[in-house]
């Protein structure tokens, strides 16, 4: 096979690459390999291995694809995963999550416009205003001083399927979704990649997601006019990118967060564990995302309750009514 170069060096070998990113829409290092190692074994007219591909290989080639996508107002961006938690299969077995090495995540952004506006050629205006009611939940009602969790569970996005009367839409009213239509739009939204599911039932925006969305989140729930005043939308003091899985400062009015994958590094570089924003002592055991809930005492009463009830059969992990009440450490403040 041939491989045609254009005046920039683009040729098919690129082109392949772009449309196996395409199709998939986000990309890790390790996903990219052998689909980079497939390409060259074409290329080069000799197998190559997945593990002979380099990271400079895989920046060579998106650096190309993002050329040729620029016109289309596309880029393809990267950023860190926070944690290896949600990762499907990323648990051991034990129960216990290792932090591994963050890794990094491809996606391709839209860079004119957000990814609710882009959902609109796939969604129908009422799915959209149902996934602005589930964004809502994850970002006001379940992300308050008490609990940061910005997460929901089945249950409650279920529950979002009614609109609120007089509730608008894309150009009108809100309506009430099935909640069979519900159900699949929050599957979907999983299969393409903008929410994942976590093992203990929880739904959480994906990097991919992230990436699309951190503008408009910051642009829809923090107060640009106080910068004084709390924001939902908190950055890693370490990393500087979005957190909504990792560690807060002990004090509940402080904007201190650190990712936990970004902790070690940073206290080793501070030569001090102590918070980035107030100096205070970092406690290390209190977070934001899932684990808001999950390290709540609440939250274990409640699965302690429903296991010793539950007796065999069911054994899907469900998020007890404990999930969206605060963890309990008034004795703190
Ligand atoms: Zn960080
Ligand atoms: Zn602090």
């Amino acid at each position: 096979m041939s491989f045609d170069t254009d005046e920039n060096g683009y040729n098919d070998s690129n082109r392949a690459f772009l449309q196996a990113f395409l199709a998939r829409g986000s990309m890790t290092f390790a996903e990219a390999r052998p689909v980079l190692a497939a390409i060259f074994s074409v290329q080069e007219g000799q197998p190559t291995q997945a593990e002979d591909v380099t990271e400079d290989d895989l920046a060579s080639y998106i650096a190309a694809a993002n050329t040729a996508i620029s016109p289309f107002d596309l880029e393809i961006r990267s950023t860190l995963r926070q944690t290896t938690s949600t990762r499907p299969n990323g648990d051991d077995g034990n129960g216990t999550q290792e932090i591994r090495a963050a890794e990094r995540v491809y996606a391709l952004v839209n860079t004119t416009s957000d990814a609710l506006t882009q959902l609109a050629s796939i969604y129908s205006a009422d799915e959209i205003a149902f996934v602005k009611r589930v964004l809502d939940a994850m970002f006001d009602t379940h992300n308050t001083r008490r609990s940061e969790a910005m997460v929901v569970t089945g249950i409650q996005a279920m529950q979002l399927a009614k609109a609120a009367s007089g509730s608008q839409g894309v150009g009108g009213a809100a309506q009430s979704l099935p909640m069979s239509q519900a159900e699949s739009v929050m599957k979907q939204l999983v299969d393409e990649g903008w929410f994942e599911k976590s093992r203990k039932g929880f739904y959480s925006l994906s990097p991919r997601a992230l990436l699309e969305l951190r503008g408009w989140l910051v642009a829809t729930y923090n107060d640009d006019e106080d910068e004084e005043a709390p924001q939902k939308i908190k950055f890693c003091a370490a990393c500087r990118d979005i957190i909504t899985v990792g560690q807060r400062c002990g004090n509940r009015d402080c904007s201190g967060r650190l990712h936990d994958m970004c902790v070690r590094n940073f206290f080793r570089a501070q030569k001090a564990e102590q918070c980035p924003a107030c100096k205070a002592p970092w406690p290390g055991d209190k977070f934001v995302g899932e684990r808001a809930i999950t390290t709540s005492e609440q939250y274990q009463q409640g699965k302690r309750r429903s296991t010793n009830t539950q007796q065999q059969g069911n054994r899907e992990e469900r998020p007890t009514a404990a999930a969206s009440t605060p963890d309990q450490d008034d004795a703190e403040e």
